[in-house]
């Protein structure tokens, strides 16, 4: 039987990957310190006997018995709200904690798949961003603890790969949304999701002008799957090249959620990237990949996950 550990397990796409890789059969060990995601993510998956939690963190020595044919490394605080609150967690998961996951890999044997970001690319100068590009990152500023995070991690896993003849790969996903995000991380999804049903004031930063492409997270389990299962060392981009305004993203969701909420401008954070949008050339000739999700299905789900998730004040459920 196929046994993979999952670091990050417990988070939003940590979660759905424990979900996916269990319907595929595989055995699934989820080890997570619950520093941003939530045991009962993963609740629903304890009654299966082919699933493990394991409360760790994976900055420090990371053994686990038996073997294993792959490590997923996804811990790491992922929102900027997130990561401003938890600088050196995440510079330590990024680094020492890719150590021990690449370290735990190593000793078993198995595929070790980094989840990098499209963060790498910083503050795009080529659009959209293909593989090639070596981005723009602001390596002191109010990001630099997750940018650099991943870069080093990137490197860490080359490293690995070239010097111990670990077999690797690196996904760079872009912003990926869907069941299970919090209401409180910050991203904007959640947040004008969130906002929209309860009437609140949705807060767009600066003019709303910049862009994302956004990828429901079907569409990205799936591309990370078939990257995991390739001998691709990567990276590679996952995620949905269609791209829309971070205003027309809010009106979109207002409208998806039948509510009639203003819209109030806000700030814009230093360094916010101005655009980004993934090319996925690669993934589609080497993988066979693309997203099958619209915007506005995915959207349209998640606003019912969220839905009975606010309505049942806080109580996650599955997806
Ligand atoms: P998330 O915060 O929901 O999940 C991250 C998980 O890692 C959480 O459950 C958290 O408790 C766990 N974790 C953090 N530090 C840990 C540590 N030291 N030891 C053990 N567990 C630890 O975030 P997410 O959106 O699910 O992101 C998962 C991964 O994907 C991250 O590595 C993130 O950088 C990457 N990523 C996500 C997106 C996205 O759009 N969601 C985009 C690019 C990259
Ligand atoms: N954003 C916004 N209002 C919010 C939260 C975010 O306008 O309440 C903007 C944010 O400034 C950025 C975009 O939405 O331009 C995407 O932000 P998110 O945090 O979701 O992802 P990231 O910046 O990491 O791509």
């Amino acid at each position: 039987m196929t046994r993979v550990a999952i670091t990050g397990g417990a988070g939003f796409l940590g979660s759905h990957l424990c979900e996916r890789l269990l319907s595929d059969g595989a055995e699934v060990i989820c080890v997570d310190n619950f520093v941003t995601g939530r045991p009962e993510n993963v609740e629903h998956l304890l009654t299966n006997r082919r699933f493990r939690l394991v409360d760790r963190d994976v900055t420090e020595y990371l053994h686990l018995p038996g073997p294993l044919d792959a490590v997923l490394h996804f811990a790491s605080p992922a929102s900027p709200v997130d990561y401003y609150r938890l600088p050196i967690e995440t510079l330590m998961v990024g680094s020492t904690g890719t150590r021990n996951a690449l370290g735990l890999a190593k000793a078993k044997g198995a595929r070790f798949l980094l989840a990098s970001t499209s963060e790498t690319y910083g503050d795009p100068k080529v659009h959209p961003q293909p593989e090639t590009y070596w981005g723009n990152v602001n390596p002191v500023g109010p990001r630099s603890m997750y940018d650099e995070a991943k870069r080093f991690a990137e490197a860490l896993t080359m490293a690995y790969r070239n010097a111990r003849g670990v077999n690797t790969g690196i996904v760079r996903i872009f912003n990926t949304y869907g069941p299970r995000m919090r209401a409180d991380d910050g991203r904007a999804i959640p947040t004008f999701i969130s906002q929209a049903l309860r009437g609140e004031p949705i807060t767009v930063a600066g003019d709303g002008s910049q862009t994302r492409s956004v990828c429901y997270v079907d569409d990205l389990i799936e591309g990370i799957l078939r990257l995991l299962w390739s001998d691709l060392p990567g990276p590679v981009n996952i995620g949905n090249p269609y791209e829309l305004s971070i205003l027309d993203t809010a009106r979109l969701v207002r409208e998806l959620c039948g509510s009639d909420a203003p819209i109030t401008f806000i700030p814009r954070p230093v360094d916010d990237p101005t655009v980004r949008q993934p090319d996925i050339t690669l993934a589609r000739q080497r993988l066979g990949w693309e997203p099958r999700v619209s915007v506005g299905d995915g959207l349209a789900r998640t606003i019912t996950w969220f839905e009975r998730e606010l309505a049942g004040a806080g109580q996650p459920q599955a997806a």
